[in-house]
């Protein structure tokens, strides 16, 4: 495997190494600063660009996931309710996401750097894919579907 131990220390440097998590975090705030203004200035839509999903279109069930477009581009437009409505779980995640992200610039600019740990215990697997079945279940109910799309 030629070339096998560079790109290793690539990613290495890029998780474990202040500059890198700074390089990591830099390329993320463009690449999301991107989509972001072209959707709130040119007041492009997300929407149908990602292919229906299959469980609804075939049997009429909501997925975890159903919704996640719109919730993305009501957040994405400021509309945090609207955001809620459609997909309270991509919600949850995002805003998880964005306080780990906060972190992890937050740590790679203190004095005192610790390299950020991303292991994910067997136990958090598996709470995150109970809470994703249990969602799944929930959102098709009818009482549900009164509040929440
Ligand atoms: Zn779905």
């Amino acid at each position: 495997m030629i070339g096998m131990k560079k790109e290793t220390n690539f990613f290495k440097w890029l998780l474990f190494s202040r500059k890198g998590n700074i390089t990591v975090w830099l390329s993320a705030v463009l690449l999301a600063a991107m989509p972001g203004l072209i959707i709130n200035l040119a007041h492009f839509h997300l929407v149908g660009i990602l292919p229906p999903c299959p469980l609804n279109t075939l049997f009429g069930i909501r997925c975890a996931g159903c919704g996640g477009t719109r919730c993305v581009q009501s957040m994405l437009s400021g509309n945090l309710l609207f955001a809620l409505y459609y997909n309270p779980i991509v919600l949850l995640g995002t805003v998880s996401l964005a306080i780990y992200f906060g972190w992890f610039v937050f740590n790679s600019l203190k004095k005192n750097y610790t390299p950020p740990k991303y292991d994910l215990k067997t136990w958090q697997g598996i709470a995150i894919a109970a809470v994703l079945v249990g969602f799944m279940i929930i959102r098709n109910f009818d009482f549900y579907k009164h509040f929440f799309y």
